[in-house]
This record gives C-alpha cells, sequence and structure tokens, in this order.
C-alpha cells in the first residue's frame, strides 16, 4: 500500500492541507457572492469595501490576511479574521478526513461535502438560508460517488443505493412530521425547510442509524451556541426568535464523517454483550 511510507502519508497529507486551505479560499468568496446576489461563476475575486481586483498575492490562503495585518492593501479598511479561520477549518476538515479515510473514493465524495457544509453554513450564518443549489451539489456528490462505487467495483451499488435513500428518508420524513406539529404549537417555524433538507442529505450520506447520532449532536451544539447566535444581526424579515441552525448541523456531519461509525457499533455492541 502506497501510504504505508510515513513520506509519503506526510506528503500526501500535506497536499490535502494546501487543497483544503485553496478550497476554503474559494467556499469564502462563493459565499459572499451568493450572499450579496453575485454570479458565482463570473467576475474577479475583489475587495468587499473599495472593489479593487485582488491579485495572486491577495488570494494565498491565511498568509496573504497575516501579512496584510487583517487590512486591504489597496484601501486599508480592515478584513474580517472569518476569512482566515474559515480556510483554516477547510484545511482541518480535508487533513481530518484523510486521515481517517486514506487516499480512497470516500475522502473526495467527504471533502466536497465538507466544502458544501462550510459555504452553507456561512451563508446560513449570514442570510438564514440553506440554497437549494447546494443541497442538489451534496445529492450530486453522493450520486457520483455511488456510481464511482460501483465503476471500479468497490462495493455493491444496489445495497448503497438501497442504504442512501432508507437513510435520507429515515430520518428526515418524521422530522418533518414532528417540526409540522410543533410549528402548530408554537404558531412559528420550528425547524427551518433547509435544515430539514440538509438532514435528509445528511441521512444519505451517513444512513439511519449515523444520522440519529447526527440529529442528538446537532442538537447539543445547536443548544450550545445558539443563545451565542441569537443576537446577532440578521435580515430585518427573519423571525427574531430564529437562529441558524445549518452550522450545527454541519459540525455533527463532520463529527459522524470522523467518529459516526464507531460511536453507532459500541452504542450498539452495550445491547449484545
Ligand atoms: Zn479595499
Amino acid at each position: 500500500m502506497v501510504l504505508d511510507s510515513p513520506v509519503v502519508f506526510a506528503y500526501c497529507a500535506v497536499l490535502m492541507a494546501v487543497l483544503g486551505l485553496c478550497m476554503g479560499s474559494f467556499v469564502n468568496c462563493m459565499a459572499w457572492r451568493v450572499t450579496h446576489g453575485e454570479s458565482v461563476m463570473h467576475g474577479r475575486s475583489h475587495c468587499t469595501t473599495c472593489g479593487h481586483e485582488l491579485g495572486i498575492l491577495d488570494l494565498i490562503p491565511v498568509l496573504s490576511w497575516v501579512f496584510s495585518r487583517g487590512r486591504c492593501r489597496y484601501c486599508g479598511e480592515h478584513v474580517s479574521g472569518r476569512y482566515p479561520i474559515t480556510e483554516l477549518v477547510s484545511g482541518v476538515a480535508y487533513v481530518s478526513v484523510f486521515l481517517v479515510y486514506g487516499l480512497s473514493l470516500e475522502t473526495i465524495e467527504l471533502c466536497a461535502f465538507c466544502s458544501a457544509l462550510l459555504a452553507l453554513s456561512l451563508i446560513d450564518l449570514d442570510s438564514l438560508i440553506i440554497p437549494n443549489s447546494i443541497i442538489l451539489f451534496c445529492i450530486a456528490v453522493r450520486a457520483a460517488y455511488i456510481v464511482a462505487v460501483g465503476v471500479t467495483g468497490q462495493g455493491d451499488v444496489a445495497m448503497l443505493v438501497r442504504d442512501t435513500l432508507i437513510g435520507g428518508f429515515a430520518v428526515a420524513v418524521p422530522l418533518l412530521l414532528l417540526s409540522l406539529v410543533m410549528d402548530r404549537v408554537l404558531g412559528r417555524d420550528s425547524l427551518g425547510g433547509g435544515d430539514l433538507k440538509l438532514l435528509f442529505v445528511a441521512g444519505l450520506y451517513f444512513g439511519w442509524m449515523q444520522c440519529l447520532f447526527l440529529v442528538l449532536v446537532a442538537c447539543i451544539v445547536g443548544l450550545v451556541a445558539g443563545p451565542l447566535l441569537r443576537g446577532r444581526s440578521k435580515p430585518e424579515d427573519a423571525d427574531p426568535k430564529s437562529f441558524p441552525f445549518g452550522p450545527a448541523i454541519a459540525i455533527a456531519c463532520w463529527i459522524c464523517m470522523l467518529a459516526g461509525g464507531p460511536v453507532v457499533s459500541w452504542y450498539l455492541n452495550m445491547f449484545l454483550i
């Protein structure tokens, strides 16, 4: 196995870190454009204050921000620390997935999923919306993974499709029904439509058993982070009691990627002894 060599393993890990950092930079740009109604595909990166087009030196993940001391090189305006933090989180996510899954189709699939989760978290934090385009991207990545498994003969595609679909519907449908009841009881939206769609996607990726663990983790993260986020500025037409639940689900997805399988096995083994 090629990764048995520590040098090759370390080299691959560094490559994944660099790729993750660069994708974090792209995610920053994409999330900002979606939130501000700009085209994702067209137009060059620019300063959000003075509009000056950014050169190659301004686009080096983390380092550009550090060396410019968190300011735009052209207008001197403060640049949010959220940009390098997002890039670092992306780098850590890519390396962590590589450490668990090695050089595999899962690593490609889950790194793409991580980038989508990061993008939707940023957009949800700013606008309390999880765009359908990102949900569809996640579904397309999962479908491409299943096709790749079939083409390379690495697994039973029929079983994978079955588990994927059961995972998606088995958790999302009961949660949809529960949220409809809660909406009636509370007289307002309890769980956003985007959150439900994201939990459906999580079920597609992790199966129904891990998805139950994921919902539990997301609720804990949401309970801890919710009060902190509630005071944030939000769109004028937003419910004052609402807060972005997407980032909590995204964090739970990441934990599930790294430890969902062992946690569910450990839990089931407690009942088998
Ligand atoms: Zn500027």
